[in-house]
């Protein structure tokens, strides 16, 4: 770590600082108690994700797995269960396997250095300093999305902000800020700057550190960070088999461990070039069983690489078929399950869907 610390960074991180002590997020339930455990958990839900989405994840998820004992003993059907709705269910899949790593080969002692910490599958650069500076109090810099907003605006930073050489300037800028003293709450008051303050249109008027701001000396700090030149998504269209039983119970099957929704249960996806005769009979379902097919509107899904358009098929059945060829499926009703559902089979398990179908 960059060991320069100027006068310059001091007076930004006291500013901060003494913003945050009168107006930051003090009470957020990962900061009582401030243990490594509650830290971890809740950097790794923040990923992509706000604050408040993600606070009563993390009070359910806090109530039934309080420990990384807990965690690690736990199956992954349910970890993903708890998870159902936030996304990025990699992460759920990583904190699985991270707190077996903690709790199997560390005797459930988290690592205090960030070094450590990011031996722990899912634990990046960022995360690792995020966890060892509020859990431990040491002197790491993160680098979240918040904090790239705030640096690059403070410094005006032209470039892609993913490009590697602004990724490097970014880091170099993160880590002369980051204080000697105090860096937990540093760390917290930072994030909380770029969540309420420096937001995409920035509250300059209120912002502790304007006066040290080049792009609000400019005018110009909606411009920054300036965004990696897009390539145009693929899309991706899919069909979903949507079977229904008489008694209201839907059929969903476990995806592959990768990709999207990985080790989450959804109804079967296919190609779209499949018809649902040829469904039906490569998964033994007699075609007399069916009752009523009804086509829902299709679903669009953003994904990092590439949009997903949903074509769901609704099938309902007079009986529920004695055997479908299929592994790990299971017939479940929505509600009294205890399985990770991706959001669209949240979607398409309401009786809403099925209903709005023609
Ligand atoms: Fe962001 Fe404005 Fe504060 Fe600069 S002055 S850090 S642009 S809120």
């Amino acid at each position: 770590m960059a060991q320069a610390y100027h006068s310059a960074d001091i007076v930004f991180a006291e500013r901060l600082l003494a913003w945050w002590d009168k107006h930051g997020r003090r009470d957020l339930p990962w900061q009582k108690p401030r243990t490594p455990y509650r830290v971890w958990v809740s950097e790794i839900m923040l990923h992509q994700t706000q604050v408040t989405t993600v606070i009563p994840y993390f009070q359910r998820f806090m109530a039934r797995f309080p420990d990384v004992h807990a965690l690690a003993g736990s199956e992954l059907d349910e970890v993903l269960h708890y998870w159902s709705g936030l996304g990025y269910y990699a992460r759920a899949r990583n904190l699985h396997r991270a707190a077996a790593v903690v709790a199997n080969e560390l005797d459930g002692v988290f690592p205090e250095t960030p070094d450590a910490l990011q031996e722990l599958p899912g634990v990046g650069r960022s995360t690792a300093a995020a966890i060892a500076a509020q859990a431990f109090g040491v002197r790491a810099a993160i680098l979240d999305g918040n904090v790239r907003r705030v640096l690059a605006r403070q410094h005006r930073l032209e470039g892609p902000v993913s490009s590697s050489n602004t990724q490097k300037q970014l880091w170099r800028l993160a880590e002369s800020h980051t204080p000697r003293t105090r860096v937990a709450d540093y760390t917290q008051a930072i994030m909380d700057l770029g969540a309420t303050v420096c937001r995409r249109t920035p509250q300059c008027p209120v912002c502790p550190v304007r006066e040290t701001c080049q792009a609000h000396a400019a005018g110009d700090a909606a411009r920054f960070p300036q965004p990696a030149s897009r390539a145009m998504k693929r899309l991706e269209r899919r069909r979903f088999f949507v079977l229904i039983d008489p008694t209201g119970r839907y059929f969903v099957e476990r995806r592959p461990p990768h990709g999207i929704w990985g080790g989450l249960f959804s109804p079967p996806e296919r190609s779209v070039d499949e018809p649902l005769t040829r469904f039906l009979a490569a998964n033994g379902i007699d075609a007399d069983l069916v009752d009523e097919v009804r086509t829902g509107a299709t679903f669009r899904h953003g994904f990092s690489h590439f949009d997903l358009a949903a074509e769901p098929v609704f099938v309902r059945l007079k009986a529920a078929p004695a055997v479908v060829r299929d592994d790990g499926g299971q017939w479940i009703r929505p509600g009294e399950h205890a399985l990770g559902l991706s959001s669209l089979a949240a979607t398409l398990l309401d009786a809403d869907a099925w209903r709005e179908a023609s």
